[in-house]
C-alpha cells in the first residue's frame, strides 16, 4: 500500500504543479490574447515620450459589433497632471485605460501621446511609457523579490530594495522568515489586498514610467491602509501623466481634471470644486457618498453603486 502510495501522492504533487503552470500560462495567455488584437504597422516607429501629454479625440469604440460603449470620448491630460475618470460601473472608464495602453484600436478618432497616434508607434514602446497599478494585483507564484523584479527585468537588488521602502513593504518584508525571497502567491504566502497593492507600487516605481494608470480597487481596504497607499500612489503621480479610474471620489478631490462617464459619453468634466458647483451628476454622487459615510455604515460607498 505504502508503495502504491507514494507514487500517487508524488503524482498529485505533479498534477497540482501542471495545473498550476497551466493557471500561471492561462494568465500570461488572457494578457496576450488581448495583444492579440492590435498590431504593429509595418512603419511603426518607437514612441518618443517627451511630457507624455494623452490626448482622446473624439473616440468611438465598441468591443463587439453591435454594441457601442464609447461615444465621441474627448479629452486631453496635460503632461504630467492626473485625471480621474468616474461614472457607473459599466460606464466605460475601465475601458479607456485598456485603449490607453492600446489592448484594442478604437472605432474612430483618435488616441495620441505628444502628439503620436498609438497606431503609429511600436507597442513594446507604447507598453514601456506606461505603469499600470491595477485592481487586483496578480502575484506569480514566486518570490516576492521576484515579484517587484518583474517591473524592470535585470533590476539590481538596490534598486528592488529601495522601491520597496518607497512602497512601505520593505519593513513588512524583512520581518518574513525568508525576507526577499519570499514564496508569494496561490501556493505561497498570501498577501492582503493591501500589500498586493504595494508589490504593484513598487514594481510600478521600478518601472519608472511616463505615464500612469491607477484603477482603483473597488473593495475597500481598511481606512489607514487605504490612506498610505493614497499617499503613496499622489507621490508616484507627482510629475507623471496619470489617468485614475475612480470609484471613491474622496480619493480624487484634489485631481486636476475630473470626467464623468455616463453611457460611454462624457457628461461633466471639471475640478472637484467646480463640479460641486454645478450641482449636477458629480455633486449627486458626491452627496450620496457622503451621506454613507455619515451613516458609518464603515464601507467608503462607491461611486459605481450611485
Ligand atoms: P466598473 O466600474 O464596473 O469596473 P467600467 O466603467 O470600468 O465598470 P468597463 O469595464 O469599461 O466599465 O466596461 C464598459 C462596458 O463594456 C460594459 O458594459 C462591459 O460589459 C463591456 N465590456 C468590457 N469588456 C468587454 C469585452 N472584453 N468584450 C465585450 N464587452 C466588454
Amino acid at each position: 500500500m505504502i508503495q502504491l502510495y507514494i507514487p500517487l501522492n508524488f503524482l498529485g504533487v505533479i498534477y497540482r504543479e501542471i495545473k498550476q503552470s497551466l493557471a500561471d500560462m492561462e494568465r500570461l495567455f488572457g494578457l496576450l490574447d488581448q495583444h492579440r488584437e492590435v498590431a504593429d504597422a509595418p512603419t511603426a516607429q518607437p514612441l518618443q515620450v517627451h511630457g507624455a501629454e494623452v490626448r482622446f479625440s473624439k473616440v468611438n469604440f465598441s468591443y463587439e459589433a453591435k454594441r457601442q460603449i464609447l461615444f465621441d470620448v474627448d479629452f486631453a491630460i496635460p503632461a504630467g497632471t492626473t485625471t480621474a475618470v468616474v461614472g457607473h460601473s459599466g460606464s466605460g472608464k475601465s475601458t479607456l485605460s485598456r485603449l490607453l495602453f492600446r489592448f484594442y484600436d478604437v472605432n474612430d478618432g483618435g488616441i495620441s501621446i505628444d502628439g503620436q497616434d498609438l497606431r503609429s508607434v511600436t507597442q513594446a514602446s507604447l507598453r514601456k511609457a506606461i505603469g499600470i497599478v491595477p485592481q487586483d494585483t496578480v502575484l506569480f507564484n514566486d518570490t516576492i523579490e521576484y515579484n517587484i523584479a518583474y517591473g524592470r527585468p535585470g533590476a539590481t537588488r538596490e534598486q528592488i530594495v529601495a522601491v520597496a521602502k518607497a512602497a512601505y513593504i520593505h519593513d513588512f518584508i524583512e520581518s518574513l522568515p525568508d525576507g526577499y525571497a519570499t514564496m508569494v502567491g496561490e501556493r505561497g504566502l498570501k498577501l492582503s489586498g493591501g500589500e498586493k497593492q504595494r508589490v504593484a507600487i513598487a514594481r510600478t516605481l521600478l518601472k519608472d514610467p511616463a505615464i500612469l494608470i491607477f484603477d482603483e480597487a473597488t473593495s475597500a481596504l481598511d481606512s489607514r491602509s487605504e490612506q498610505a497607499i493614497q499617499a503613496q500612489l499622489k507621490e508616484i503621480a507627482r510629475n507623471r501623466t496619470t489617468l485614475v479610474i475612480a470609484h471613491r471620489l474622496s480619493t480624487i478631490a484634489d485631481a486636476a481634471q475630473i470626467l464623468v462617464l455616463d453611457h460611454g459619453r462624457i457628461i461633466e468634466r471639471g475640478t472637484h470644486a467646480e463640479l460641486l458647483g454645478r450641482d449636477g451628476a458629480y455633486a449627486q454622487m458626491w452627496a450620496r457618498q457622503q451621506a454613507r459615510r455619515d451613516e458609518g455604515s464603515g464601507s467608503p460607498g462607491s461611486a459605481d453603486a450611485a
